[in-house]
């Protein structure tokens, strides 16, 4: 693999500048080491914006969004499917990119792009669809509609675990709904930022406008990222990350009265009943557990398995895990790469030894792989540990490959057991019982914001809405009408008549 090759066709240098307003700045802050966790080399550096860098990013993002708000929204759905075909031109480029800074396998970092193809997609169309409604007026000659207007400077907070698609789901229905972005993403993966920022921007300069329409910052969360989240000229922030960066986010945001969606945590629970195909069952856990190396939010972390086929499906997991090869994230026969760092496999530790201690036990797997073969990355074999629903380190997130398994014997008991978490994120069932799964999709059913059939807790589509509910935060983004929240409705009337009727028949004489 040339690195430097791929750097080169994606504007990624050997030293990042940290900040993007439409140029690139010479930022004041520490430089970051970004390290790849394949095998613990230094990829590249940036230097992180300092108070002043982010000051003039904000500065030439209200700027921006003075002509970008004006542009009409089909003409910013145009410039959306340019930048889409951009990035279809880099699919391949920046998938590696994404596979190197973060460690999840080439297809799954080419999958991330695919998802930022897809939005972009998505929101030409969306461009021409930003209806509001028109309702009849109880007053005569008087008309009453909605209509939808660009919110303004939008904050962008992503996580490690998606260093690409969060920021294309957010930007795409943003820009085409007039709004701008200041983008600041995880600094564990800011060189797949640093890339895709250069190729949006790439075609808004093409086109003429503004580079500060997608702008940069790359900085701490607690100096840059708290910057932004307390920043009055920022009405909304769309943050993606773990319930206590959310917590911490919700309340500085709700100090100043700010909007704010959150994408959170989950503690995503597959059901399997004894009616459901073990075959398709098995599968569906195996992508939900072992995909991204178990760092996905919506990744699997606890199997409620029904007592009658609870060893069958056991001994099939198991059976599953043992063929896992793990390694190279870029060898194609590899189905798992490393962790992020080696505090993520710190944190899979100490979640296995919370498990032994609180009475469960291990199944399968948990071992570090620290041979010469792993060259110094993260990698650690997926865990399979037998845990009861209450325990305190079942009812947490741990963001790694690790999942609990538990019986039950009545599918009332499942439903309670899977909904008996903070999160509330995904969550499945494998059944063919028509009762059963209409149970679980009913107002008694699963309490998450995703619940699939037949189907993993991971890997849901662009065209619905994502996110969930309790500590994951609330938020929805992506798909079907996500977009209002990037937006601000504004409710009109007009009289045409030549008298001034008053609404609920209020008779007001005035002079
Ligand atoms: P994290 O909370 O450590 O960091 C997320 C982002 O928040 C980073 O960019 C970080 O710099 C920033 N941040 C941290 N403190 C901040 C502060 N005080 N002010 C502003 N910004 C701040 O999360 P992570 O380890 O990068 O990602 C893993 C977590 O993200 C998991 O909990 C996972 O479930 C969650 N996640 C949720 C979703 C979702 O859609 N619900 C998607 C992906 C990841």
């Amino acid at each position: 693999m040339d690195i430097d090759k791929l750097f080169a066709v994606l504007g990624v240098k050997a030293i990042n500048s940290g900040a993007f307003n439409g140029v690139w700045l010479k930022t004041s802050g520490d430089v970051l080491d970004v390290h790849c966790p394949v095998d613990g080399s230094i990829l590249a550096r940036v230097n992180q914006a300092g108070a002043g860098d982010y000051d003039l990013v904000i500065k030439s993002a209200e700027k921006a969004f003075g002509i970008w708000s004006s542009v009409p929204a089909p003409k910013r759905g145009d410039i959306v499917r340019q930048i889409g075909l951009e990035f279809r031109k880099y699919k391949d480029e920046l998938g590696t990119l994404v596979s190197l800074e973060m460690g999840k396998i080439k297809v799954e970092g080419d999958g991330e792009i695919q998802e930022i193809i897809d939005i972009c997609d998505f929101a030409v169309g969306l461009s021409r669809q930003l209806y509001g409604l028109t309702m009849h007026s109880e007053r005569p000659y008087n008309r009453m509609y909605e209509q939808w207007h660009p919110l303004g400077v939008l904050g962008l907070i992503t996580s490690f675990n998606f260093p690409a698609a969060v920021w294309g789901w957010n930007f795409a229905i943003a820009a085409v709904c007039g709004d701008v972005t200041v983008w600041k993403p995880s600094s564990k993966v800011p060189l797949t930022a640093v890339a895709c920022i250069t190729i949006a921007n790439r075609v808004l300069s093409e086109n003429g406008f503004p580079g500060a329409v997608a702008s940069l910052v790359v900085g701490r969360g607690k100096e840059i990222g708290e910057h932004l989240i307390a920043d009055h000229r920022v009405p909304l922030i769309s943050a993606t990350g773990s319930i206590p960066m959310g917590r911490r986010i919700a309340r500085v945001v709700g100090e100043r009265l700010g909007r704010s969606i959150l994408e959170l945590g989950g503690n995503n629970a597959v059901i399997v009943s004894r009616h459901a195909d073990l075959d398709i069952a098995v599968k569906g856990v195996f992508f939900g557990t072992i995909g991204t190396a178990g760092q996905r939010c919506t990744s699997t972390r606890r199997l409620i398995v029904h007592e009658s086929i609870y060893d069958d499906f056991k001994d099939q997991l198991i059976a599953s895990y043992k063929r896992v090869k793990i390694g190279n994230p870029l060898d194609p026969r590899v189905a798992m790469g490393p962790l992020i760092d080696k505090d993520a496999v710190a944190v899979m530790r100490a979640a296995m030894k919370g498990v032994i201690e609180e009475g469960g036990r291990i199944l399968y797997g948990g071992n570090v792989l620290a041979t010469e073969d792993y060259l110094g990355g993260c990698y650690i074999e997926p865990c399979i540990a037998e845990a009861e629903n209450h325990y305190r380190i079942v009812q947490d997130e741990t963001f790694a490959p690790i999942v609990y398994l538990t019986k039950y014997k009545l599918i009332e008991e499942a439903l309670a057991m899977q909904n008996s978490v903070p999160q509330g994120l995904s969550s499945s069932i494998f059944s063919h019982h028509l009762r059963e799964v209409e149970l679980f999709l009913s107002h008694s059913g699963s309490d998450c914001g995703i619940a699939n059939v037949n189907s993993s807790t991971s890997g849901a589509e662009i065209g619905g809405a994502f996110g969930g509910e309790k500590q994951t935060g609330g938020g929805r983004e992506s798909g079907s009408d996500a977009w209002k929240y990037y937006m601000r409705r504004q409710t009109t009337n007009i009289n045409w008549g030549s008298d001034l009727p008053l609404a609920q028949g209020i008779r007001f004489d005035g002079p």
